[in-house]
């Protein structure tokens, strides 16, 4: 993608042209109650757009269309190879339009344009090349039944499947569940955020554009209490993948129950333990790599390492690396290319972390960087980097997921202790481990109860890796072969052989 000025950037804002409508059935409309909701710019707190306010009588008409187009075999009987090309299409016009993707993810949720512009997008089109690529190589099975018998173990696509997403990636998120769901043969009905569903609606027409036929992939903006509910409670979904906060993702279960038993994959919060031994190799890089694995993306990230474990005999020397690094990350106009933190997404967001910053001070924490709301003339939502010491793992600050630039400082004196307060968490999403002892990283990796642990770095990871938590943190993966689970069922079939 190129990479554009400053100034560049703000002419090309001034300039987009947002669409806010709902794509069903291949084409971009209106809520059927025609009503909308507004878009706000969380950089300077302007409307963007009036979006479509989708709810069940929208999602009624999706989901037909959804189930139609699916039993009809246009889409899930094409061959793996057919679908493949199909979905590399869908990844060049992607990266066509890469300018403008990045262009909206950052006026909609606040994140910096270089990131939308080198992590976000790329991110995305690597995705769903990455699905493309690996679905007509992947065989079915044979299972060694009695000589006199053949079983067929095949996988399936499942059926209509509902996409419900957050915000803090808005693209990403998007395309880690639709990449897979499209190249396995299913219908995808795509809600994006309330706060962030500009790329989503986006991306609808490129879809079809590459050759993916109308009624497989739709986009329905809205709440969640109103278009999600009505996806999550329909009949006639047959799959809900799900990636938001732990709250939503119970109700989701629920709501599966009360209807017709859809499979729910659920990727949720985190509080992830970021822990530092006292012969971690290079102290400056931990504190930098800590640092960016708390605040990056403004901290709203589900690994995000909110709890920073830290040796009692190295703390000393550690904190002042810690709050060097931290310094670096100062909010700024997300359309800035120099700026490597944006603003928060929206006021409820921004106030939710400026109260848990009351809490922590409240509780006796010590404020040792951030704590404040930040460039208020501007209109935007901005908090800075805040760091607490003195946490104690019990406090609210180290048990919630505040979904903000907060770090909590803990103190611990033993490899016991560490795993003790690591897995001291309802979450179980990301761990890292800095250590240069063999023994620690693999007993400790071992000892954490969470989905992602790294060692000597945090966040690390590309497409190949399963993503996704123990405990609260979820019950299923994102990314890697392993996604593919979710999207098929399978079948055996048992053949006799006549003697
Ligand atoms: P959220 O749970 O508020 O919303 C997520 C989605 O669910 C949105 O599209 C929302 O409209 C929808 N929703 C809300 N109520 C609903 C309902 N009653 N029925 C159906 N849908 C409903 O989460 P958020 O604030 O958008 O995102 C932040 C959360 O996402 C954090 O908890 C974060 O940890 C989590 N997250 C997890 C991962 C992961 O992979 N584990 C990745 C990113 C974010």
């Amino acid at each position: 993608m190129s990479q554009l000025t400053y100034s560049q950037w703000q002419s090309l804002a001034q300039h987009i042209d947002i669409n806010g409508r709902a794509y069903i059935n291949g084409q971009y409309c209106d809520a059927v109650s025609r009503k909308t909701f507004d878009c706000i710019n969380p950089a300077n707190g302007q409307l963007l757009a009036k979006i479509a306010r989708c709810d069940t009588a929208d999602a009624d008409i999706a989901v037909a269309v959804a189930k139609a187009v699916f039993e009809s075999g246009v889409w899930s009987q094409k061959s793996p190879a057919q679908r493949k090309k199909i979905m590399q299409r869908f990844a060049l016009l992607m990266t066509k339009h890469s300018e403008e993707l990045a262009l909206l993810e950052t006026l909609d949720m606040g994140k910096p344009i270089s990131e939308s512009v080198n992590v976000d997008v790329p991110g995305a089109i690597n995705c769903v090349n990455w699905y493309a690529e690996a679905i007509d190589k992947i065989y079915d099975e044979v299972a060694p039944t009695q000589h006199n018998e053949i079983a067929l173990i095949t996988r399936e696509a499942i059926g209509v499947v509902a996409a419900i997403v957050p915000w803090n990636f808005p693209l990403l998120m998007a395309s880690w569940k639709f990449a897979p769901a499209l190249t396995t043969g299913n219908c995808v009905i795509l809600k994006p955020s309330e706060k962030s569903p500009l790329t989503a609606i986006f991306i609808a027409k490129l879809a079809e554009q590459a050759g993916i036929p109308k009624g497989v992939f739709q986009v329905l903006p809205g709440f969640g209490h109103e278009v999600g509910e009505a996806l999550a409670l329909s009949n006639d979904v047959d799959c809900l993948v799900f990636t938001g906060s732990t709250s939503v993702g119970k109700r989701l279960l629920q709501y599966s129950g009360q209807s017709n038993m859809k499979r729910v994959w659920l990727e949720a919060g985190g509080k992830s333990p970021n822990i530092i031994f006292a012969d971690c190799i290079d102290l400056k890089k931990a504190a930098e790599a800590a640092a960016w694995g708390c605040f990056y993306n403004q901290g709203e990230v589900c690994v995000a390492g909110t709890r920073l474990l830290i040796e009692s005999s190295i703390k000393a020397e550690f904190l002042p690396l810690l709050i060097e690094a931290t310094k670096q990350i100062k909010p700024g106009d997300p359309l800035d290319p120099a700026t490597t933190m944006g603003a928060i997404v929206d006021n409820v967001q921004m106030d939710q972390v400026l109260k848990y910053i009351d809490i922590a001070k409240e509780q006796g924490c010590s404020l040792v960087a951030g704590g404040e709301q930040w460039k208020q003339q501007s209109g935007g939502f901005y908090v800075n980097a805040t760091i607490f010491d003195q946490v104690d793992n019990a406090m609210r600050i180290a048990q919630e997921e505040i979904f903000g630039p907060v770090m909590a400082v803990i103190e611990f004196d033993s490899i016991e202790q560490a795993i003790s307060i690591a897995n001291d968490s309802d979450y179980g999403l990301g761990a890292g481990i800095w250590t240069a002892n063999l023994n620690t990283a693999h007993k400790v990796a071992k000892a954490l109860r969470a989905g992602l642990v790294w060692v000597n770095n945090y966040n690390g990871g590309d497409m190949t890796i399963p993503f996704g938590g123990f405990k609260q943190s979820g019950n299923a993966r994102d990314k890697s072969l392993h996604a593919i689970d979710k999207y098929t069922e399978i079948k055996t079939t048992l053949i006799k052989l006549e003697d």
